[in-house]
């Protein structure tokens, strides 16, 4: 067994036993709940919605090379630098060079999950330089010393108690502090690093190829504040996040909203073309554009699986999903989690390393249902593992045990060789559902069997 998939058992195996942890995510998801359903009520035909958005991501990335030319030529027009990075290092390498080029010694950003990808703050922070999170969710988690626990929420697995007592520790705010008085600390404390910063980062919903622009949806104000404020903005996207039109904005943008937060629409929203015009006072005097694939061709490779690229990254599947639920956002051991990671990560991580992740499923079909552009989520699962069992990848003993299981299971009469006293020894001492949880008492003899006899 590969040292990854070791650590997913072992740390899933603890997690789910953790009464507290699981308790403040249901605490969290339930509130998601609650204003997610009332989000949808909203639609006359949400179906419909989420086809037309479907629609708009699938031409977008079967068409992937052209929409990103033509976005590329038309953010350039307006004065924006574009780079293509291969990977990660690539990024940062450009990153590290506009930072040295500007002198810089602090950068702002604002939550992005491709930051994640990079590693972002550690990297710059090598360079000498500070990145300070301004979302404040994000911000949280880098006070804690912790990385993102959700791709929409990244402190999800903390309490409004937790939080007062990491901010009580850190910077001495009394303990019974609530969650408005954290956040008046947090603003107040930010406003000066805004004016102060040399540069300013932050990813992109949507990258609009007809228009040339950066699409941005946030609820704190901390990602305008971001692109405004320094003289440079550096925007860090994936290549998948193009889309054709600024005219797709209006499904979209309202879509992603009800999705991730159960808002009508988020509250601040701005598409920004580029830096300020000799006529502007506002707005940053250099802007680039850093394009990333970062193994996002490698998934587009794959036939079936290629369509996970649609994610708008809203978070509904993670929050819908019973494994998450239950083993939460570390366990996973990767920057995406849930039914989306699961699916792509194998591909941005290695295969051969995490394809266990595709195991990290019960195929209720739940996060296919939720998923606003309608990406077959349990069905990439399951394409997951089939690729998995084709290159091999599982150890011989496995392949054996499971034709065995299947040949058993597929016939009754294999089922019924032993009775009930048999079957509880077995299970019983191989601890069939690990060893925290008890197992189910086989009857003496199986219910076909009693049919038979009896009937
Ligand atoms: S796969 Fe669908 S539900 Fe999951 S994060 Fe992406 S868009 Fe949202």
């Amino acid at each position: 067994m590969n040292q990854t998939k070791k650590k997913f058992i072992k740390d899933a195996d603890n997690i789910v036993f953790d009464e507290k942890h699981r308790k403040t995510l249901n605490f969290n998801i339930s509130k998601y709940d609650k204003s997610f359903f009332k989000a949808l009520d909203r639609y006359s035909n949400l179906e419909l919605a989420k086809q037309r958005a479907s629609y708009i991501k699938g031409n977008a990335i079967n068409h992937l090379y052209d929409y990103l030319i033509e976005f590329e030529k038309n953010i350039s027009s307006h004065g924006v630098k574009v780079l293509w990075a291969e990977d990660g290092k690539e990024a940062i390498d450009y990153v590290g060079k506009i930072l040295k080029e500007h002198k810089a010694k602090l950068v702002v950003k604002s939550k992005s999950m491709i930051s994640e990808e990079l590693e972002f703050n550690k990297n710059i922070e090598k360079m000498g330089v500070q990145s300070l999170e301004t979302d404040l969710g994000e911000y949280i988690v880098q006070q804690a010393g912790e990385k993102p626990y959700h791709i929409v929420t990244p402190a999800m697995h903390k309490s409004k108690e937790d939080v007062a007592e990491l901010f009580h520790k850190k910077f001495n705010l009394p303990l019974n502090s609530t969650p408005q008085d954290i956040a008046k600390y947090v603003r107040n404390y930010l406003r000066d690093k805004y004016v102060k910063a040399d540069v300013g980062v932050t990813g992109a919903n949507f990258l609009i190829a007809d228009i040339g622009g950066i699409a941005l949806t946030e609820n704190e104000g901390n990602a305008i504040l971001t692109c405004s404020f320094p003289k440079v903005h550096i925007v860090i996207a994936g290549i998948e996040k193009v889309i054709p039109s600024v005219k797709d904005i209006g499904l979209l943008w309202p879509l992603l909203s009800a999705h991730g937060t159960g808002q009508k629409i988020t509250v601040y929203d701005s598409i920004i073309t580029g830096p300020k015009k000799k006529n502007e006072n506002d707005g940053p005097e250099e802007m680039y554009v850093i394009l990333l694939d970062n193994k996002r061709t490698n998934l587009y490779k794959h036939d079936d699986q290629y369509v996970a690229l649609k994610c708008i990254r809203c978070g509904a599947c993670l929050n819908e999903c019973p494994i998450y639920k239950n083993i939460g956002g570390y366990t996973y051991g990767v920057t995406y989690t849930g039914p989306i990671g699961s699916v792509i990560s194998p591909f941005y991580n290695g295969f051969k390393d995490y394809h266990h992740l595709s195991y990290a499923c019960s195929v209720c079909g739940r996060c296919t249902e939720v998923c606003p552009v309608k990406i077959p989520l349990h069905r990439l699962i399951l394409d997951n593992r089939r690729d998995a069992v084709n290159k091999k990848y599982e150890p011989w003993i496995w392949n054996i045990g499971m034709k065995i299981f299947e040949k058993v299971f597929m016939h009754r009469k294999y089922v019924d060789i032993v009775n009930g006293t048999f079957k509880n020894l077995f299970s019983h001492r191989l601890y069939a559902l690990g060893k925290k949880k008890s197992m189910p008492t086989f009857a003496k003899h199986s219910f076909s069997s009693q049919w038979k006899k009896n009937k």
